[in-house]
């Protein structure tokens, strides 16, 4: 009978299609990230077939030695830069992930961060709470529209590409796209522009939306120079990966009204912030959550589980990284 290793409690949806199958699954019982020494104890433990992981754990060459009987790692996330690809790919083990079903939840995520920002519904919400509102006033909490305003894509894939397509027939907003790869779809649905370079995008955007993967060609892609390119009226949305930004430098610019505000749903070293994040009053911060709604977690669960049973039953994954 396989056996599979889940390290940590993901929802039942998936667990359930791999006990039907009739195999051991194992979940680890801490109630956090396991370490790198704690997640080798528990795979060392038996010899498991497959590995489900969270974005959270590093898996490495050290980490397939410890469940060297494995044949995929199904990573419980769309994004795969935890996991050391060429290493596995020298050792003909299988990586998936899980693409498409999670989009419609993170560009409704992204959204909702830049409306919140232009609107400044947190400043609103904490200003209430204090019992700071005396009365309704022509100049309070002035915000910004959306409509009729130009949105900066970097990275128009999936879920960049339903970023564009909320704010073109949505909020009727002139759309720039910066990708390594044209895409004329959203160019002849929604009438997007693409740009060159990122530079010329900074340049013309109100809003600029980061939708890329974390990869050595995208670490930093936001950085000082980036920012002081940017409209100092312009707000900055992050719900791609943390590493993308440059953190300290989006501090000092948020800090020197080189842009007016940012929204981030991740960070470059998570879940720790850098220092005077907090006590910025233009920053809009959540906890990594732009997946998390109960159906899309639960697909998430399901196509993890499906790509395990896929390659265990001798069959090429549908979600297999290349
Ligand atoms: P995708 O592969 O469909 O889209 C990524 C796009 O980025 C592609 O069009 C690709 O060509 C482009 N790209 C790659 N390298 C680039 C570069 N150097 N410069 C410009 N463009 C580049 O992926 P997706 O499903 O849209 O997901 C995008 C990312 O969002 C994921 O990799 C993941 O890290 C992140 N994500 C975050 C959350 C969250 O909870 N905050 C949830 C899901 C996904």
């Amino acid at each position: 009978m396989p056996k599979i290793f889940v390290t940590r409690k993901i929802p039942e949806a998936g667990i359930k299609k791999l006990l039907d199958k009739g195999y051991e699954v194992e979940i680890s019982k801490k109630n956090g990230v396991l370490s790198k020494e704690e997640l080798i104890w528990a795979l060392r433990e038996k010899e498991y077939d497959a590995v489900l992981c969270l974005l959270t754990d590093t898996i490495d060459g050290d980490v397939f030695d410890a469940a060297a009987k494995a044949k995929i790692f199904a990573n419980y996330a769309v994004g795969f830069n935890n996991i050391a690809l060429e290493e596995a790919k020298k050792r003909g083990l299988m990586i998936s992930n899980t693409p498409g079903v999670l989009t419609g939840t993170v560009a409704e995520h992204t959204f909702a961060m830049m409306m919140a920002i232009a609107c400044r519904l947190v400043e609103g919400d904490r200003m209430m709470r204090e019992g700071k509102f005396i009365g309704w006033e022509p100049e309070l909490l002035l915000g910004t529209d959306l409509s009729g305003k130009t949105l900066g894509i970097l990275g128009a894939g999936r879920i960049g590409g339903e970023v564009v397509r909320h704010a073109a027939l949505g909020f009727n907003m002139k759309v720039l796209y910066y990708d390594v790869s044209q895409n004329t779809e959203l160019e002849e649905k929604y009438g997007a522009v693409f740009c060159q370079t990122p530079e010329e995008l900074l340049k013309e955007s109100d809003f600029v939306s980061i939708h890329v993967p974390l990869l050595p060609s995208t670490k930093h892609l936001i950085n000082k120079e980036r920012l002081g390119m940017m409209k100092n009226t312009a707000y900055l949305v992050n719900t791609s990966r943390g590493p993308v930004i440059d953190e300290n430098a989006l501090a000092e610019a948020l800090k020197n009204g080189v842009i007016k505000g940012a929204a981030l749903d991740v960070f470059e070293n998570e879940p720790m912030l850098t220092e005077g994040i907090v006590d910025l009053p233009n920053i809009l911060l959540t906890p990594h959550i732009a997946s998390a709604t109960e159906e899309t977690r639960s697909k998430m669960s399901e196509m993890a589980a499906e790509n395990i049973i896929e390659a265990l039953e001798g069959r090429t994954p549908p979600n297999l990284v290349k």
